[in-house]
């Protein structure tokens, strides 16, 4: 029998694997695990959410959506990274929710997606790219960590992953993401699920997986297997604090009181819709969140790369800087591809414009 299954423009394997055997066995012992899956902390959403998102998508015309301006991005090849990474603390936005950081001597990557969708198939659907990857594959530098906050799309790539699976790499993931990664071709050994409040020390750097307020899925039939979380690093003095998609909670008070002050906060922004609105922050809210995380300076991710919702492209930042304007000091903006300067005093970059 020939089956039917798109083969050059599927490949299945991207939907990864649910959790079992022991690795099922772990999860189940969360106390936010329930049945068949984690559980979603806010209220359950709208029945007629599919009905009223073809309105909405109908309203909304995808022009609006995308950015009037060629977005500049810096380029990078393995050789403008050192070999060895930095003992201070760099970080280089990859843009959308991706990026590198240096510290402590060692190269983490956070959220890496450089494919052209963040979706099952690279060969159509929405949300193309708006802007090339600062990196390719090709030229990646040696990377000692991936962190990863959850398995939605535009957070793990499968393709990245597969290209780079032979590379001796450690993977931190929520719990239940482990058995994609293997599926994957990651090797256990390899691999850390960090429940909530849970730390590992490695390397010299403590990481934290902290609360969020989410969902997972990447096919019909795991929504809520994985995790989500958002994360915590620390080495040499300096704490960074990771969002990762989350809607707004009242945890970023816990999490600053526990865990901060925070030398960097990086926090989602945008793909927020009065139709999801626990599952992402609004701009609003995440300035909200960086103020409970008692957190020095923010780097506002998750905007400008992918069109997930149906706000106009650049209105997370705009509305960003427009809450914080009396406090705009405080906010990085650097063009995709920048090394940020973690010490020079912040002058707002409207690159956007
Ligand atoms: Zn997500
Ligand atoms: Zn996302």
């Amino acid at each position: 029998m020939k089956y039917f299954w798109p083969v050059n423009i599927f490949n299945y394997k991207t939907f990864g694997r649910r959790p079992s055997g022991k690795d099922l066995a772990r999860i189940k012992q969360s106390p936010y695990y329930k049945k068949r899956g984690f559980i979603f902390m806010g209220t359950k959403p709208n029945v007629n959410i599919a009905s009223e998102l073809i309105k909405e998508y109908a309203k909304s015309s995808q022009e609006a959506r995308s950015p009037k301006i060629k977005i500049p991005v810096t380029h990078h090849l393995k050789k403008s990274f050192d070999e060895l990474p930095s003992e201070k603390f760099k970080v280089m936005w990859l843009g959308h929710a991706g990026f590198i950081i240096e510290l402590a001597g060692k190269r983490i990557l956070v959220d890496p997606v450089l494919g052209n969708r963040p979706s099952p198939t690279q060969a159509f659907g929405p949300a193309k790219r708006f802007h090339a990857a600062p990196i390719s594959v090709k030229e990646l530098p040696n990377i000692d960590y991936i962190i990863i906050s959850h398995n939605h799309y535009d957070h793990l790539d499968y393709d990245f992953i597969n290209a780079i699976k032979h590379r001796n790499i450690t993977y931190l993931l929520p719990l239940g993401l482990g058995a994609t990664l293997k599926y994957w071709g990651i090797k256990a050994k390899n691999i850390y699920e960090v429940n909530w409040h849970e730390q590992l020390q490695l390397d010299g750097l403590t990481f934290t997986a902290a609360d969020a307020k989410h969902y997972s899925g990447r096919f019909l039939n795991d929504r809520n297997a994985s995790f989500w979380n958002s994360w915590i690093i620390e080495g040499n003095n300096e704490k960074l604090f990771i969002s990762g998609d989350s809607g707004y909670i009242d945890a970023y008070k816990n999490i600053g009181h526990q865990y901060g002050p925070f030398d960097l906060a990086a926090v989602a922004i945008g793909a927020y819709h009065r139709l999801w609105p626990e599952n992402h922050k609004t701009p609003e809210e995440a300035w909200q969140a960086f103020k409970d995380l008692q957190a020095k300076k923010m780097l506002p991710v998750h905007w400008a790369t992918f069109d997930l919702a149906l706000h106009p492209w650049a209105e997370p930042i705009e509305r960003l800087v427009k809450v914080a304007a009396k406090e705009s000091d405080k906010i990085y903006t650097p063009k995709i591809g920048e090394w940020l300067d973690l010490k020079r005093k912040i002058k707002c970059n409207k690159w956007w414009k």
